[in-house]
């Protein structure tokens, strides 16, 4: 009996636009136009803020001023909540879309906001500078594939029980459809652990960089569910090479519409940003 060795093996690679290609370049993502445009890349430390919801205008912009000046360059402007109960609150709404004009023009900061389906997207990329797709929808693939052909970019969070592949492939659905302008986000996955809300994959953040040129940043606010964890864990994703850190802040934390328990205050996240620059400048990775 011959033996008949097998083919070269073609790379099992399912994600050949999201991977990290031989020459090793990094994708620098751009989120919004003029001065207050921000780099999204190993040179810079991108710092997304805001509440977990957004609220009345006047809060909201208020809130975006004070932001600015402690250091966030984009806001969060969320006006679309996927909750997992219908009975938690769902959002403003299209009613937001006069509060986040609003921000546009009295803050001028770029602003990310999440949409569930696609007339939501069309909403978003019409009036926000970056779409956010949540961790429920990472394998919706027909969204995925829409917001692909849409001129925004995206940050695609990772599914709460997905692997990096399938999140990697979640990211190649969007590629393929044409849009480059991918950031990835860790923001807890789904373990044995019940004293977190999810547990924030750490690993993954060098990881991800190893397999892929697109930026990744932490969510250190959804993951833990807690608020005095958020600084140290903003610390630690940033320490492992996270391109930015999105933090859910408001000026009352306990009054907040969604996520009180996971929100910190602007004091808070004013000395955890400034420790994050100080361990982003120290540590430097290729
Ligand atoms: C959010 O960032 O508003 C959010 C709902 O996050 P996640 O999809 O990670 O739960
Ligand atoms: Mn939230």
């Amino acid at each position: 009996m011959s033996f008949k060795p097998l083919s070269p093996q073609k790379s099992d690679i399912q994600y050949h636009l999201a991977s990290r290609k031989k020459d090793k370049i990094r994708s620098d993502i751009i989120v919004g136009t003029g001065d207050n445009k921000v780099i999204i890349n190993d040179e810079n430390l991108t710092i997304i803020a805001g509440p977990c919801s957004l609220e009345s205008r006047d809060d909201s912009v208020a809130l975006a001023k004070t932001l600015k000046i402690c250091g966030a360059n984009i806001f969060r402007g969320m006006i679309f909540k996927p909750r997992s109960s219908p009975y938690s609150f769902q959002g403003v709404g299209k009613t937001g879309i006069e509060t986040i004009k609003a921000i546009k023009s009295e803050v001028d900061i770029p602003i990310v906001s999440e949409a569930r389906n696609e007339s939501e997207a069309d909403v978003i990329a019409e009036n926000c500078d970056l779409l956010q797709i949540g961790t429920r929808n990472m394998t919706n693939y027909q969204l995925l594939e829409y917001i692909g052909r849409l001129n925004i970019p995206i940050l695609l969070k990772r599914g709460m029980g997905s692997t990096i592949e399938e999140w990697l492939c979640a990211a190649e659905y969007i590629l393929n459809q044409g849009n480059q302008r991918v950031i990835l986000c860790e923001r807890g996955i789904r373990t044995f652990e019940t004293a977190t809300r999810f547990t924030l994959d750490i690993a993954a953040i060098p990881l991800v960089k190893e397999l892929s040129h697109l930026p990744v940043i932490i969510d250190p606010s959804h993951a833990s569910g807690k608020r005095s964890l958020v600084p140290p864990l903003s610390i630690a994703g940033v320490g492992a090479g996270a391109n930015g850190i999105m933090i859910e802040v408001h000026n009352k934390p306990e009054s907040a519409f969604s996520d009180a328990q996971q929100t910190v205050s602007v004091e808070t996240f004013s000395e955890l940003v400034k420790l994050a620059k100080i361990v982003s400048k120290t540590i430097k990775f290729q």
